[in-house]
């Protein structure tokens, strides 16, 4: 008996203890109560470009804003280093050559940190009306309604989340390109409004907090985790980011597969060029390559790791994120990378100095495959059992 009482109140105790402990630690990706405007930055200005607002233009000088007369106005709330609309109106901005329509606040914002004359311009929208946005940028206008609807809940998670994370850090959620989402701001296409009208407010929870909901373009038809193919965050260490079982319908698809030719020498200069960046040092002294293959794989047959073996016979194992991302490196000293290395799964051939790449699979492979999904709608799976294919175990809910 006296044992089941001081089990009972150790037990007791720990609860109120773990109860205290939840209060003042609040996850970060707990589900929001309120609506969520998203700040897409729409346009990054850097060494003095001139970003045009509807009729107006805008630069920054040492550090100050400057706007020609006619978007004064727009404005109201200024000083030097930033100005906004205080309500939200449709704008035309971007370039002389390049513009885009979007509804919403308008923030200007300089980048001391950066330049300068550098600035960004960044859009506040209501989440259920920057999605549509996402979906024409994301999707084929054509495909399957079940496609838009599963993309749309995805999207809209994924906004949340960036949202939740940087909130109080940065003066952007997101930006408008592939490195987070496409946004093409105000779009008509009626597939993309359907779908977000059809799951308004749907997103993907685990045990109360919103799923990072990422998705790429093909998994090739086997499945990354997000903590081996995103980052190592502790918001990436559950169950509906770890990769589904089994293959994905996109394997036999002719878009899933991709080849690229490189030369070898440039190949290998990228990869000694990204050896800083990616802070790994010994890829510097890699020399003239004789090889490149995956060496390690994870439970669902994605590679993780691949050697790289020189003419020294030197192998450099590196992970197949920083691989993808040093194989498609912008470097200033050398001419443009050329066809894109899509993926980790690949075979790599040599013949006379240059690569040859054959892989499958279009990005990083986390949750959605947009191929997989197109092709799963076709065979009347509804929006639902998609996601709850590629986001295993995550809740589909409305908030
Ligand atoms: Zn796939």
């Amino acid at each position: 008996m006296s044992v089941v009482a001081v089990g009972g109140l150790a037990h007791c105790e720990n609860f109120v203890q773990h109860e205290d402990e939840v209060k003042k630690t609040k996850h970060p990706l707990t589900i929001p109560t309120g609506s969520v405007q998203v700040r897409v930055r729409v346009g990054r200005y850097r060494n003095g470009t001139v970003a045009h607002i509807d009729t107006g233009q805008i630069r920054a000088v040492d550090g100050v804003l400057q706007t020609t007369k006619s978007i004064k106005s727009l404005f109201d709330q200024r000083d030097s280093s930033h100005f906004f609309s205080k309500t939200s109106k449709q704008f035309t901005v971007g370039v002389s050559e390049k513009q885009k329509v979007v509804t919403g606040e308008l923030h200007i914002h300089v980048r001391p940190d950066i330049g300068k004359q550098d600035f960004d311009i960044v859009a506040h929208v209501p989440i259920e009306q920057y999605l549509p946005g996402v979906l024409a940028g994301e999707l084929y206008a054509h495909w399957h309604p079940d496609t838009f609807a599963a993309q749309a809940v995805a999207a809209r998670s994924y906004a949340i989340v960036q949202h939740l994370n940087r909130h109080k850090t940065s003066h952007f959620d997101v930006t408008d390109g592939p490195s987070s989402q496409m946004f093409l701001g105000d779009v008509t296409l009626e597939a993309a409004h359907k779908a977000t009208k059809d799951t308004e407010s749907v997103i993907l929870t685990w045990n109360n907090t919103v799923v990072p909901a990422y998705y790429s373009a093909c998994c090739g038809g086997s499945a990354a985790s997000a903590l081996d193919a995103i980052s190592g965050s502790s918001q990436h260490d559950i169950t509906p980011l770890y990769g589904r079982k089994g293959n994905d319908v996109c394997a036999s698809l002719e878009a899933s597969t991709w080849r690229a030719t490189r030369s070898s020498r440039l190949f290998r200069k990228r990869l000694n060029a990204s050896a800083k960046h990616l802070k790994l040092p010994e890829l510097e002294t890699i020399r003239s390559i004789r090889s490149i293959e995956p060496c390690e794989h994870n439970k669902h047959g994605r590679p993780t790791k691949l050697i790289i073996k020189d003419r020294r016979r030197n192998g450099y194992i590196v992970n197949a994120k920083d691989f993808v991302s040093a194989a498609n490196a912008s470097v200033s000293s050398l001419p443009m990378p050329g066809d894109p290395v899509w993926s980790s799964t690949l075979s790599c051939s040599k013949t006379g100095s240059d690569l040859t790449f054959k892989g499958r699979g279009l990005g990083h492979g986390v949750g959605l495959c947009q191929y997989g999904a197109q092709e799963l709608a076709g065979q009347n799976n509804t929006w639902k059992d998609i996601l709850q294919w590629y986001y295993p175990n995550a809740s589909i809910q409305t908030v």
